[in-house]
């Protein structure tokens, strides 16, 4: 008999013959979550090197074909909240749907569609009654949100029980540039994730790696940790993690997963400015 237990590596963006939606049971939800990718041509404005989208392109997302994602959002959550799905694909320890999350193969809020999506998320939890133990979360790199359109999107998340994890993975220009493939000031960032927060629960999220199995840094954990400590005012947490699988990407060859010491570490440097911190190895 086919197995068809999802497990931690099996990040399918293709379930079921869906384009856009995709479940998955992920370590850091503990539970079920159902992933949007708006990015199906694997466009994004960034190429971290730790990226683990295959076939990454730098660009941005075509527009979307609205009914076909209504249509397979609304027929998993049917599948999910009023079917068996839960029990059929995950595991005993995770049958709990955590949230539904903007999160594709590449960044979301380049798609010109954003605000459309998320109208329609929120349609849906309501027309499935979701309650508030089921989040909606945007995972982006935060380089959109002084658009308008992407503010607004942002405001129907935050009705919506929503949360913003905004990448933030190193504290300067030079390290940013190294990890993320990107040329931005750090005055920028801190300005955009400012804004955001004022729109939605905001957490830092950040990936920690290994180059050529050496830890960052003291310095680059310092910078960090500084950066977190000035933004504390606005953030709900930060969330730390490594790279859980293989990168995509060239540029990724030497990079692999930092020591859980290391994260431990960095956490309570954190932690001990009273940040919520949670690290996921
Ligand atoms: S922002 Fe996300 S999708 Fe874009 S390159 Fe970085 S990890 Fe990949």
């Amino acid at each position: 008999m086919k197995n068809n237990v999802l497990t931690f590596s099996d990040h399918s963006r293709h379930f079921k013959d869906c384009i856009y939606v995709y479940p998955v049971v992920s370590r850091r939800s503990q539970g079920v979550s159902l992933g949007i990718n708006l990015n199906i041509n694997n466009a994004c404005n960034w190429r971290c090197v730790y990226c683990q989208v295959e076939g990454l392109v730098r660009g941005k997302p075509e527009r979307i074909d609205l009914p076909r994602l209504k249509f397979e959002l609304d027929m998993m959550l049917d599948w999910i909240v009023n079917g068996k799905f839960i029990q059929e694909y995950a595991p005993v320890s995770l049958r709990r749907f955590n949230d539904i999350c903007l999160s594709g193969n590449g960044e979301s809020t380049l798609s010109e569609d954003f605000v459309t999506v998320c109208e329609i998320i929120a349609e849906l939890r309501q027309k499935y009654s979701i309650g508030t133990d089921v989040k909606t979360v945007l995972i982006s790199n935060g380089s959109e949100i002084l658009k308008e359109n992407v503010q607004q999107g942002l405001k129907i998340i935050a009705e919506n029980n929503g949360e913003l994890w905004f990448k933030i993975d190193r504290a300067n220009p030079s390290a940013i540039n190294l990890v993320n493939q990107v040329s931005i000031d750090i005055n920028g960032v801190i300005k955009r994730l400012e804004l955001a927060s004022s729109l939605c629960k905001t957490y830092v999220q950040s990936c920690w790696f290994q180059v050529d199995e050496i830890e960052p840094t003291a310095e680059l954990v310092t910078e960090f940790v500084a950066l977190m400590l000035q933004l504390k005012p606005y953030i709900a947490g930060v969330l730390l993690y490594s790279t859980a699988r293989n990168p995509a990407l060239a540029e990724g060859n030497n990079i692999s997963q930092v020591s859980p010491e290391f994260l431990t570490n960095l956490a309570g440097q954190i932690a001990a400015h009273g940040i919520m911190v949670k690290n996921y190895v």
